[in-house]
């Protein structure tokens, strides 16, 4: 009598108890973008999933869970079976800036592993065309002469744009008043519409707007142009020596996961990236794919960290008030 219940459990633990590698993996994966649909973030995961899921052999699900800067979609993760088939896309923000802002319920370093660095680019200053301006210099004039402070769009508090306009806060002695969206994708259609006034924004997430022109670039945060904008200066060209941002990408994976689940992931992120089809679709978006000595999980880990040390100090010194 106890043994098909015995059989039946010992199948269960199989099944859903301790993750297995070597059939890894055996049915879909989600990867849990913590931005809206149709924003950088997203973009980049889904351009990473079409391609993984042709190594994996499984479908790869993208599952946006928006809020808080992105760190409810991060605790997702943190709370999901260390199995491999719950995966964290973040970058800067989520991973390095929002554990400075928010009293988070998770630890971003032990409490998740790191499975591979993902495309970056640099940030753009961006307006809606109803500002006069013709360059950055002009634009900064404006920004100081409105009477009540400026709106500029954000993904959330400890977002990449919202780092960054802290930063350019930092820089020009401006006051901004953040608007928070839950990514830059719906920030950028109230920038079109005119409904605030700039974003400090992901060039991937700006760069088709600002081709159609119904929005006006300034400066992108890097000290060298890039190539598939290269109109626009940089900040050490156009009056903002020294504004350097790079928003990178990475994907993670809960505390626990086995190191041999972690390893097919990263193989498949890697391979997706070593494919020139792949590699245009991120050209074509003005991002860059790191160079291969920066593609293991052990480059991401030790990335974050350094991250961390850099950012968080300017980070709680703005002393940013979230609810
Ligand atoms: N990655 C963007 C940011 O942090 C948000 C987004 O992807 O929508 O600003």
């Amino acid at each position: 009598m106890r043994k098909p219940i015995l059989a039946a459990f010992a199948a269960l633990l199989a099944f859903g108890g301790g993750a297995r590698a070597d059939n890894f993996p055996s049915r879909p994966i989600t990867i849990v973008v913590p931005f809206s649909a149709g924003g950088p973030s997203d973009a980049v995961a889904r351009i990473m999933a079409e391609r993984m899921r042709t190594t994996l052999g499984q479908t790869i699900l993208i599952e946006n869970a928006t809020g808080a800067g992105g760190s409810l979609g991060v605790g997702r993760v943190v709370r999901a079976a260390p199995d491999g088939y719950t995966i964290s896309f973040g970058h800067l923000g989520t991973h390095v800036a929002n554990g400075a802002i928010y009293k988070l319920d998770y630890d971003l370093v032990t409490d998740l592993e790191p499975v591979v660095l993902l495309p970056s680019n640099p940030m753009v200053i961006v307006s809606k065309n109803a500002v006069p301006a013709k360059s950055l210099r002009e634009l900064i004039a404006w920004l100081k002469a409105r009477p009540a402070p400026p709106i500029a769009g954000t993904a959330g508090a400890g977002s990449g744009s919202h780092i960054a306009g802290l930063y350019f806060e930092n820089v020009t002695g401006i006051k901004l008043q953040f608007v928070p969206y839950r990514g830059t994708a719906p920030a950028l259609t109230d920038l079109v519409a005119g409904q605030i006034d700039i974003i400090v924004d992901q060039l991937s997430n700006s760069i088709s707007q600002v081709r159609a022109g119904t929005i006006r670039a300034y400066a992108v945060t890097d000290d060298k142009r890039v190539e598939e904008a290269s109109d626009i200066p940089t900040t050490d060209e156009a009056g903002l020596p020294g504004f350097h941002m790079t928003l990178w990408s990475g994907l993670w994976v809960p505390k626990g996961t086995p190191k041999a689940i972690i390893a097919k992931l990263n193989a498949a992120a890697v391979d997706a990236m070593n494919d020139p089809a792949v590699r245009k679709k991120f050209e074509n978006l003005g991002l860059q794919t790191p160079p291969a000595d920066q593609l293991s999980p052990q480059a991401l880990g030790a990335w974050q960290k350094a991250e961390i040390a850099k950012w968080w100090p300017m980070i709680k010194a703005a002393d940013v008030k979230v609810d």
